[in-house]
């Protein structure tokens, strides 16, 4: 599933070749997305990309008057063609451009996104209760020690919750917690802000090494240049049932914390 490292490669990739760019024309193969494409998308043919955000897991592509929102789901990807090829199956959607670049939008699951929007991107109902960023200066202890008082729910779950923090996958939820030591199913309500400290430093630094290194789990992006855009992470915990921990020996557990998989080291983490 494209977590937010992939995501954000995503829109590295794509930006360059949108930005500033004038649409021709949107092809909709099949609307059956997560939710049905709406009509309104042809509304972005004639006009410019003027900026290319992500928020949480969604792309957003802002057009001289309203703009796009675009999720990946499960299975989505993006691709920019330069001389496009036929469309092959689940290659749902096209966003051609003056230039003849097209933006291509493949989607074998259909749990992926493409919206339009008419005005503020930010206030769209999707966006506008989600959390702070991890890699933005707003994510910090204190306030992950202030949203957490009086919470009993685990600390994995807690930091996996897109109301909290948004883009904190099960892979990175893992391997933070590790990082810092802090048991998955402890409860959120008590850790210290200290140990807040950890787990913030934890988070960003895990996100940041993956986005360096491109992702870990997307299986089906091509990136812009037609090679393949993402390099496997090494992981200190996650998959790593009954093997040695790399602190201290003791063999990696699994349990299941709110219905994902969740791996941690018995005696590293408290
Ligand atoms: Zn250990």
């Amino acid at each position: 599933m494209p977590e937010l490292p992939e995501v954000e490669t995503t829109l590295r990739g794509i930006e360059p070749h949108l930005l500033n760019q004038r649409i021709a024309r949107v092809v909709v193969r099949d609307p059956r997305l997560r939710w049905p494409v709406p009509d309104e998308v042809t509304r972005a043919e004639g006009q410019r990309f003027v900026s290319l955000q992500r928020r949480g897991k969604y792309l957003l592509l802002k057009l001289q008057q309203g703009g796009l929102i675009i999720h990946l789901g499960m299975s989505g990807s993006l691709r920019i063609l330069k001389h496009p090829l036929t469309p092959q199956k689940h290659d749902h959607i096209d966003v051609e451009l003056e230039n003849g670049t097209c933006m291509r939008f493949n989607d074998p699951r259909r749990f992926g996104a493409f919206l339009w929007v008419d005005g503020n991107m930010a206030a769209h109902e999707l966006l506008r209760s989600l959390g702070p960023e991890p890699l933005s200066a707003e994510f910090t202890a204190d306030y992950l020690y202030k949203q957490s008082r009086d919470r009993r729910v685990a600390i994995k779950n807690f930091i996996m919750n897109g109301h909290v923090v948004v883009g904190v996958g099960n892979i990175y939820a893992s391997e933070s917690l590790f990082m810092a030591g802090i048991h998955p199913q402890r409860a959120a309500g008590r850790v210290s802000r200290q140990r807040y400290g950890g787990l913030v430093a934890a988070i960003r630094d895990v996100l940041d090494r993956a986005i360096r290194q491109g992702g870990t789990t997307l299986r089906d992006f091509v990136n812009s240049e037609g090679a393949p855009g993402y390099f496997a992470q090494e992981l200190l915990v996650y998959d790593r049932a009954g093997s040695d921990c790399f602190q201290c020996g003791a063999p990696i557990r699994q349990k299941v914390i709110g219905q994902r998989s969740s791996y941690y080291c018995p005696a590293c983490q408290r």
